[in-house]
């Protein structure tokens, strides 16, 4: 039996703390320290000038007093702003110096916790700065996922801080060939969220190199204090946090919502983890042989259903949507995290702030969570009703599989096409209603869209690539659910070994492979997906029957047209209440195919070359589909004269 499934009854029934003031509270007057270490024989306070671990030189070491449910406290009558420290940890004539798991800011390589006026990191305009898309539901959102140094490191991005948050918060910046970049390009390309790659804490880059290099950063360390590498000064505790605000101040003015990329399924390292420190083997899951469960596959699962974790998980995401004004989270490998867990932290944060979304990674893995403890994985989505799930479903069956090199629904393969049905709905299976699908068909894992559809056809020309590329999006667009993509897909984004070969895992690949290329836009076949996706993006932003929410409302609106369709040509009418009827087709034959529209006059809007919000030609009588590509279709409106 493991130390902790010794302690782990006993902790649960007697120790559970509830406050909302674990850590540092910083007042001018003076700052209280409170840390959760029930099975600690004594607990100190050390206090340090620098946050540098290089830098010994201690200012004070203080005896805390153990109070309530195991939680030791002091409070230091004194300004401690800019005053790091880390917390000595007595058991059993062990001593381990530890930084504080809730930490709000640490000094470089996150090894000590700093006090912190966060007032003082506000930028101006803060406190009126919020969500430039509260009023709006999931299923309004365009979600582009990217990376801090990939929207912004590129030599030729015409941005000057690359790969820091103040990068992202540079606005009018363009390549020299004219192309927008960073900000601009998101704003051009109509998306509504940005999706942003680990920007906590994390460990795999060292803070002090100059050049620290490059990392997804899905190894948690500091779960409450920004990631130092995207500092500019990442010795100044103060910089990290002022500088991420700037960003998402920025990025609000510029209408774009931000969301946060979130890893508590597991941490860096178990035995380092600064919880684990303090109350061994707490955090982290363990089977009956007192070894660490691994179904994230990096080494440890977090303990989500234990008491103490679930309320610091609860904590963390709370204080990310109030104090840095996030707008929505995406939960890493969510199926590792228990349903309660999830729904308390749903609830706790849409108390305050009912604007923010929540959507994550429904994989079913293997975990030593016990089998009382329900996951939350897509098969259990109906219990979990404010958060939406990656649907690979939509993915694989579109761009074909995973792990392959097959051909998909755009790129030759007739199968699926059931599949593919439910999935335009945004019913499929475990989606109850469309604001629980997220619905994609690239991102930052496996291979890039670009790259998929290459390998599945290694020998046809890149415009070929290009409009595989246009109907996949096109399906993503006109589904109901939450459209996603990856940053660049838009572009034709590649991911490119030095050895010509494409990388499908691109984690600690480098800026190199990694950095968005953004002047692609100025090569013509790119050009032309690009404007593809813009225009697909202001079409579903221009007919509310694209973005519904609930399942009643699919079933009364959307039926699937059953004439003159089969095998490789999908349709679907739309008959809205309060717009005109719209047709859309998808054809996944090689061959053009041929349709009777419905009596009356139609304009078309999507078809394979061109999307657009405005209509591009009329239609009447019949409408040829070309091969690999949508179509759109909408009634004239009747006007008096009929
Ligand atoms: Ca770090």
């Amino acid at each position: 039996m493991s130390f902790m499934e010794k302690n782990y009854k006993r902790l649960e029934n007697e120790y559970c703390y509830s406050g909302h003031d674990l850590g540092s509270t910083w007042t001018k007057e003076k700052t209280a320290f409170k840390v959760w270490a029930p099975l600690a024989d004594s607990v100190s306070l050390r206090l340090y000038k620098s946050g540098d671990t290089d830098d010994r030189e201690v200012l004070e070491t203080l005896f805390m007093k153990e109070e309530d449910k195991g939680v030791y406290c002091l409070t230091v009558e004194d300004d401690l702003h800019g005053i790091y420290y880390t917390y000595l940890v007595e058991r059993d004539g062990e001593t381990a110096e530890v930084c504080d798991p809730y930490a709000k800011s640490v000094g470089v390589n996150g090894d000590r916790a700093m006090v912190i006026d966060l007032s003082s990191t506000d930028p101006e305009g803060w406190e009126s700065d919020m969500n430039p898309h509260i009023a709006e539901g999931i299923t309004d959102a365009v979600i582009y996922e990217g990376h801090i140094r990939d929207l912004t490191a590129a030599p030729n991005s015409g941005i000057y801080e690359k790969g820091k948050f103040l990068g992202l918060a540079e606005t009018g910046t363009h390549t020299p060939s004219g192309d927008a970049s960073g900000i601009e390009h998101m704003k051009e390309l109509g998306i509504t969220h940005l999706h942003i790659l680990p920007m906590y804490d994390f460990s795999s880059l060292d803070e002090k190199e100059e050049e620290p290099g490059y990392n997804w950063g899905y190894d948690p360390k500091n779960y409450n204090v920004p990631e130092g590498t995207y500092s500019t000064d990442p010795y100044d505790g103060a910089a990290r946090i002022s500088e991420l605000k700037q960003m998402i101040k920025v990025l609000h003015d510029n209408k774009i919502s931000v969301v946060m990329d979130v890893v508590y399924n597991h941490v860096a390292d178990a035995a380092e983890f600064s919880f684990n420190k303090i109350v061994p083997g707490y955090f982290v899951r363990t089977d009956k042989k007192g070894n660490l469960s691994n179904g994230s596959g990096c080494g440890n699962d977090v303990a989500s259903e234990r008491f103490m974790v679930r309320k610091f998980i609860e904590d963390s995401v709370y204080y990310w949507a109030t104090e840095y004004h996030i707008d929505g989270f995406r939960f890493d490998l969510a199926g590792l995290i228990d349903v309660d867990t999830i729904n308390g932290i749903i609830n706790r944060v849409k108390s305050v702030r009912p604007d923010v979304i929540f959507y994550g990674e429904g994989w079913s893995l293997h975990t030593a969570a016990g089998r009382r403890v329900s996951l939350a994985t897509q098969k259990n989505s109906s219990k979990m009703p404010e958060f939406a799930f990656f649907n690979d479903t939509m993915r694989d069956t579109l761009r074909g599989g995973l792990f392959d090199k097959t051909k998909g629904y755009v790129s030759g393969s007739l199968k699926g096409q059931r599949k593919l049905a439910k999935c335009f709905t945004g019913l499929y299976k475990w989606s109850k209603s469309p604001d629980r699908t997220v619905n994609y068909v690239s991102c930052h894992d496996n291979n890039t869209l670009h790259d998929r559809l290459r390998m599945a056809c290694p020998d046809v020309y890149e415009t070929e690539i290009a409009r595989m590329n246009k109907f996949a999006a096109a399906f993503v667009f006109l589904s109901q659910g939450i459209p996603f993509i990856q940053a660049g897909e838009e572009l034709m984004r590649t991911k490119v070994n030095t050895n010509g070969s494409f990388n499908e895992n691109s984690y600690k690949a480098g800026d190199g492979v990694n950095a968005i290329n953004y002047s692609a836009a100025s090569d013509e076949i790119v050009r032309d997906v690009y404007e593809y996706y813009k225009g697909l993006i202001a079409f579903r932003k221009a007919h509310r029957v694209l973005r519904l929410s609930d399942r009643y409302d699919v079933k009364k609106t959307i039926s699937r047209i059953r004439s003159g369709v089969g095998e490789g040509l999908m349709g679907f009418k739309l008959r809205p209440r309060d717009e005109e009827e719209i047709l859309v087709y998808f054809n996944a034959c090689m061959n053009q195919r041929l349709i009777v529209l419905p009596y009356g006059d139609w304009d078309v809007y999507v078809d394979a070359d061109r999307a657009s919000a405005e209509p591009l030609k009329p239609a009447k009588g019949f409408a040829t589909i070309q091969p690999l590509s949508a179509m759109v279709f909408i009634r004239h409106k009747r006007t008096g004269d009929l």
